[in-house]
């Protein structure tokens, strides 16, 4: 019979069934340390007091109203993340995909309002990802996500992640925005750098192109700032947000400036669920959490120090570990075995991990993580990446 549960994931046979901070028990009785947090989406840990608190509190009130009608919450998240952000207005839906759909969809608006109707193209990055939409895997341009899906959305040229020549190349009279995600995830924790990232806003700006960045990984504190843009001294027009928002609730967020999302009035677009009171609720608690002192700071001192303790390790086991990447507390270790393989044997001595592409292991503990639990994910690292040291 055909599974009931369509199987599109190749899930590990494990299920969980309550979590606290930055641990998971799984139905069969384990405890697991969570450095995989929903693949970067758990960002406040497991039954968070104030998160669960908002949500019961709300959930008692109103779940949902539609988007016919004003949604407080949402003017009140707005406001904080405009507050918070370069941005002056954010469009609300539940998923990573759909906030970059709604940047698409504002990039094509701003040009055809501004009479230039053939820029429609936009420039992305070799190895991005996106989501997994029709659009967005246009936008990403990996075969192993298009193959069967044909014909692809037109209107993509990708482009080397940090060659700024090629992307110059890349550039006609039909393009309107060039699309990145600052640090890349999926495609296996590669950050860009800096200078190139700060390049690209002043090539946008030369061509009068919309610079868009997908921090829906990187955003929410993951790298040690709000936004992973916010260490780099520039800004981009519109930028997409999602998984660490909601801080486990679907949330997707896309905020723009006034200037970019013009085109973008009443009738233009739309998501029935998109920012619903519940939704709200978990993103406001979220971001009055990561917006209070020391939250940030918090997440770059751990950031730090795992990252000292990852090199040490690496250093010891070099036929095993290539390299030690990332930035904050979205780390990655390459790998010279196969990263599948290892994060089955972390899951098995009790460590949680995500495999990204070029073959790496993926470390995204919650950002409210500690030392002691840093240690303690450092002692199952060190035992397992012992067990095949040849
Ligand atoms: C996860 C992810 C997405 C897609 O988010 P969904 O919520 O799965 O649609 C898009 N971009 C980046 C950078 C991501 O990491």
């Amino acid at each position: 019979m055909f599974p009931v549960v369509m199987p599109t994931y190749a899930r590990a046979d494990i299920a969980f069934e309550r979590g606290e901070g930055a641990y998971l028990w799984s139905t069969d009785g384990r405890r697991f340390l969570d450095f995989h947090s929903g693949v970067a989406v758990n960002s406040l840990g497991h039954g968070h007091p104030r998160l669960v608190g908002a949500l019961i509190a709300q959930a008692a009130k109103v779940w949902h109203t539609s988007n016919l009608f004003r949604v407080p919450g949402q003017e009140r998240v707005a406001a904080k993340l405009v507050a918070a952000t370069f941005a002056d207005t954010v469009f609300f839906c539940n998923s990573g995909a759909e906030a970059i759909e709604c940047a698409l969809k504002m990039a094509r608006k701003h040009h055809y309002d501004a009479g230039r109707p053939e820029r429609y193209r936009v420039i992305t990055a070799i190895g991005a990802f996106h989501g997994r939409t029709l659009a967005t895997i246009a936008a990403g341009g990996q075969e192993k996500h298009l193959k069967g899906f044909a014909p692809a959305m037109e209107g993509f040229d990708h482009v080397p992640f940090g060659n700024l020549n090629t992307l110059r190349d890349a550039i006609g009279p039909e393009t309107a925005a060039i699309l990145v995600e600052p640090v890349q995830g999926e495609g296996g924790i590669i950050a860009g750098d800096p200078d190139y990232l700060r390049r690209l806003r002043a090539t946008a700006d030369e061509f009068g192109l919309l610079l868009i960045f997908d921090e829906v990984q990187t955003g929410m504190g993951r790298t040690g700032s709000l936004f992973a843009y916010q260490q780099l001294g520039i800004a981009p027009d519109i930028m997409a947000a999602a998984k660490g928002l909601g801080g486990g609730f679907p949330v997707g967020a896309c905020l723009a400036t006034a200037a970019a999302a013009a085109g973008m009035t009443a009738g233009s677009h739309g998501s029935t669920f998109g920012g619903n009171p519940l939704a709200m609720a978990a993103a406001e608690t979220v971001l009055d959490v990561m917006l209070e002192d020391g939250f940030l700071a918090h997440v770059g001192a751990m950031g730090a120090l795992l990252r000292t303790r990852l090199d040490t390790l690496a250093a010891a086991v070099p036929a095993v570990i290539e390299e030690v990447r990332g930035v904050g507390l979205m780390l990655g270790l390459k790998l010279r075995v196969a990263n599948t393989d290892m994060v089955a044997r972390l899951m098995d001595n009790g460590l949680l991990t995500v495999p990204a592409g070029d073959n790496v292991v993926r470390l995204l503990p919650p950002l409210t993580i500690g030392e002691a639990e840093i240690e303690a994910a450092l002692a199952i690292l060190s035992r397992t990446f012992g067990e095949v040291t040849p």
